[in-house]
Parts: C-alpha cells; sequence; structure tokens
C-alpha cells in the first residue's frame, strides 16, 4: 500500500533530522521543514521535499503544506519538533528571548495543528505528534520560560487530545530528557552552557536523536486505533 505523507518540522538538525531520516527509511513521502536550507537539501529527494520555512509563518507554513499535499495527499502525520531553548534567569534574561521561544515552541506548533486539523477530522483519521520535553513536566534551574513554553505543549496536546478523540485523530507527546543536539548552543549564557555540558558529563552522557526518532515512528507505526498517548525518554542515568 501507498505510503503516507509525513511532514517533519525543525528537520535541519537533531531530532528532526534523525526522524526525517527514520521515516525515509520506511518509505514515506516527506515534507520537511526547517529555516536552514542547506541543511535540508542533503535530505532532499523524489519522495522528500523540502521548503524553508520558518514555523512562526503561517503563511509559509500552509503554502508549503498545500504543495506537498497535491504531490503526495494529504498530510497523514505531522512532527511538530521546531524548537528553541533559550536558558536564562528571568531577572537577566533579554525578554526578546522569551518572545522566541513562545514564538517557536508554542504559536509555531499551534500553526502546524491548525493547518492540519480539519482536514484530518474531515477524514476520520492522522496524527499529530508534539515534541514537548521533560522539561514539560517538572522544572529545572534556568528553564523558567522554556519550562513554560513545554507545559504549554503538554497542555495543548493532552487537552487537543480530548477534543478529537471522537475523530479518530491521535496526539501523542513525546518528552526527551538530555538529547545531544545543537539545542543548548543557542543559549546566550556561556556559564549556563557550561554547566549545562558538565552535568551531561557528570550523568554518562545525553542519549542520540536516533532514540527519540525510534520512539516517534513507534508511537505512529501502531494502528490507528491504538494511541501512544505520551512517551518519556531520557538517559537512564538522568536522575531529574
Ligand atoms: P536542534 O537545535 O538540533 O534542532 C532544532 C530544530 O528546530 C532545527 O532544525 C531548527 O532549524 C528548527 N527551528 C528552530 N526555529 C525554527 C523556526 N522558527 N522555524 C522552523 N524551524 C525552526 O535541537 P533538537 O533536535 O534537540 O530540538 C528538537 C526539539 O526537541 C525541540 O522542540 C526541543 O525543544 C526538543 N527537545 C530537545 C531536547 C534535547 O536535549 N536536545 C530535550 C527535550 C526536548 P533551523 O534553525 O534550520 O530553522
Amino acid at each position: 500500500m501507498q505510503k503516507k505523507l509525513v511532514v517533519v518540522t525543525g528537520a535541519s538538525s537533531g531530532i528532526g533530522e534523525a526522524t526525517a531520516r527514520a521515516f525515509q527509511a520506511l518509505g514515506h513521502p516527506l515534507l520537511l521543514l526547517a529555516r536552514r536550507t542547506d541543511r535540508l537539501a542533503k535530505l532532499a529527494s523524489d519522495t522528500t521535499m523540502v521548503a524553508g520555512v520558518d514555523v512562526t509563518d503561517l503563511d509559509a507554513f500552509r503554502k508549503a503544506l498545500d504543495t506537498a499535499a497535491k504531490r503526495f495527499g494529504e498530510v497523514d502525520c505531522l512532527v511538530n519538533n521546531a524548537g528553541v531553548m533559550l536558558l536564562g534567569q528571568v531577572a537577566t534574561q533579554d525578554p526578546a528571548e522569551w518572545r522566541r521561544m513562545l514564538d517557536v515552541n508554542v504559536w509555531g506548533l499551534l500553526n502546524g495543528i491548525h493547518l492540519v486539523l480539519k482536514s484530518m477530522r474531515d477524514r476520520q483519521g492522522g496524527t499529530i505528534v508534539n515534541i514537548s520535553s521533560v522539561a514539560g513536566r517538572k522544572t529545572f534551574p534556568n528553564h523558567a520560560v522554556y519550562c513554560g513554553t513545554k507545559f504549554a505543549v503538554h497542555a495543548i496536546t493532552e487537552n487537543l487530545r480530548e477534543e478529537v478523540a471522537g475523530s479518530n485523530v491521535r496526539l501523542v507527546v513525546i518528552a526527551p530528557g538530555a538529547v545531544e543536539t545543537e539545542l543548548l548552543s543557542h543559549t546566550t549564557s556561556s556559564e549556563i552552557i557550561d554547566g549545562y555540558q558538565g552535568w551531561k558529563d557528570d550523568i554518562g552522557g545525553a542519549i542520540a536523536s536516533d532514540d527519540i526518532a525510534r520512539a516517534i515512528v513507534y508511537a505512529y507505526s501502531q494502528p490507528q486505533n491504538v494511541c501512544v498517548r505520551e512517551i518519556v525518554i531520557a538517559p537512564t542515568r538522568q536522575g531529574p
């Protein structure tokens, strides 16, 4: 049977890139989105479309989805993965960093949901995988606003699941602990970066993006009447 269209946001590095490769290996047509098109281009193929889209730009996001749907059929799975983590102390952090986290991690995720949900409800099927974090379940030092965005992802996912369960649409939240990616590099405080890096070393290192990609594929690959609601996945030696 023809495999269905999977969309991955933030596919230019880390967890999104690993997820894209995992779905490619399974033969799914793909639409991959991020801002760094040079990185996305390496993943492009006859069945993998890539587009330089900022997920906060609803119109650009819509255009890319429409183009992919015309070629491959409607979106069966959206992996809302794009995210930024700008750690800091609320008293001293530049408010522009709060806005960026809220815009990408919450607004961008809502844009994706808005763009695919109506069609999924009409078709009585589909899966939305939202990438939250262990920081969406509990708090950590210097994480106040980041945790706020990820608690929002958990809350939105849970509430939305209740809204669309009757339409046979699945909502999955994936909550990773420490994963070795570029995520930490965007934090502007070198002191916070060093502290976080030291903590990762103390716990024997973070897990790999492929470890999260496998969990995403596992959840999606269940029959449509089985909803894996949440997967929390972290390094074994990560205490908190
Ligand atoms: P990376 O920094 O490697 O990947 C982040 C991705 O998001 C990149 O592809 C980036 O692409 C994309 N992105 C950022 N801003 C935008 C935007 N405005 N529009 C479109 N794409 C955007 O980090 P991870 O792979 O770790 O992060 C992926 C997700 O996993 C995030 O939601 C993160 O919060 C979550 N997570 C990560 C953990 C970890 O320890 N690494 C732990 C828990 C959760 P580009 O810059 O090209 O636009």
